[in-house]
């Protein structure tokens, strides 16, 4: 058991609680096991997702800042904590899609895994209480959520994003089919704002399909019912070089400190 001070909680999510950070423009940000779907309809635990998409959204954006992309990760501080920069976050979700699934096949009716002949790049209006309706960019500047130019540059990140991650998955044998990014804001000691990328990377926003055989390795198992959806994870991590035997997680959430479970 950790008995270190806890750090007041200023946010709690459907995966996630953000915590106070331990020095100005930080958080902490906690890894539930907890999942969703169906913006809440259903609920589940998936036994040791905290500590997978702790360490898979540690891997992802480290490889996303070393080709420049700029993320909100500074480094993880136990099995199912991370130190991330506070940002403003900008209340879109934005969904890459590469492979035709979900909401988008039911939508339009066109078969799921058909290929998409560029990627689409949608945008949801970040409010549980409506179920993130799908907006368009003109929504989005005329609501004044994000100005033209910062959505030009979430675009462009984006889909730059997209190319890297979708080689990455390829080469462990995983077809990035679509997944989900939120971004936001923070500013320099001169007062530029710069966009950076924000939350998570992992199984639980991103459709990730095997190459060879289509099988689902992501939160869809959990969304429909498929069963194995632990070694699901699990197996995403080991293709990425990243699962450890993890003994079982005993982090109190927000007892974060440098030295605290240490998972590597
Ligand atoms: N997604 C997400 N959070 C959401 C909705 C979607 O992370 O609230 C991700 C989802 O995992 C998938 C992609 O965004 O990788 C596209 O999801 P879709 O619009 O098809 O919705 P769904 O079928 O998941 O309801």
């Amino acid at each position: 058991m950790n008995l270190r001070l806890k750090r007041r909680r200023l946010y709690e999510g459907k995966a996630k609680v953000l915590f106070e950070g331990p020095e100005p423009g930080t958080l902490v940000q906690y890894f539930k096991d907890d999942a969703t779907a169906g913006n809440g309809a259903k609920k589940g635990t998936i036994t040791g997702k905290g500590v997978l998409n702790n360490r898979i959204s540690e891997y992802l954006m480290t490889k996303l800042g070393e080709i420049g992309v700029p993320t909100h990760f500074m480094r993880r501080l136990n099995m199912r904590e991370q130190l991330i920069r506070k940002v403003e976050i900008i209340p879109i979700e934005v969904v890459i899609r590469n492979i035709v699934a979900g909401s988008l096949s039911k939508r339009l009716g066109i078969a799921e895994g058909t290929v998409l002949p560029r990627s689409i790049v949608e945008f949801y209006y970040k409010k549980d209480e409506l179920g993130d309706p799908m907006v368009s960019d003109e929504h989005i500047t005329a609501f004044g959520w994000a100005h033209p130019h910062e959505l030009e540059e979430i675009m462009s990140l984006a889909l730059r994003i997209n190319d890297y991650l979708s080689g990455l998955f390829l080469g462990i044998g995983l077809k990035l089919v679509d997944f989900k990014l939120e971004f936001g804001r923070i500013w320099d000691e001169e007062g530029n704002m710069r966009i950076i990328l924000a939350d998570e990377i992992s199984p639980d926003n991103c459709r990730l399909w095997d190459v060879r055989t289509n099988e689902k390795m992501d939160k869809d198992r959990f969304r429909r019912d498929l069963g194995k959806v632990e070694e699901a994870y699990q197996e995403v991590a080991k293709r990425l070089g990243i699962l450890q035997e993890f003994p079982t997680p005993d982090i109190v959430p927000g007892s974060s400190s440098d030295t605290g479970g240490k998972a590597s």
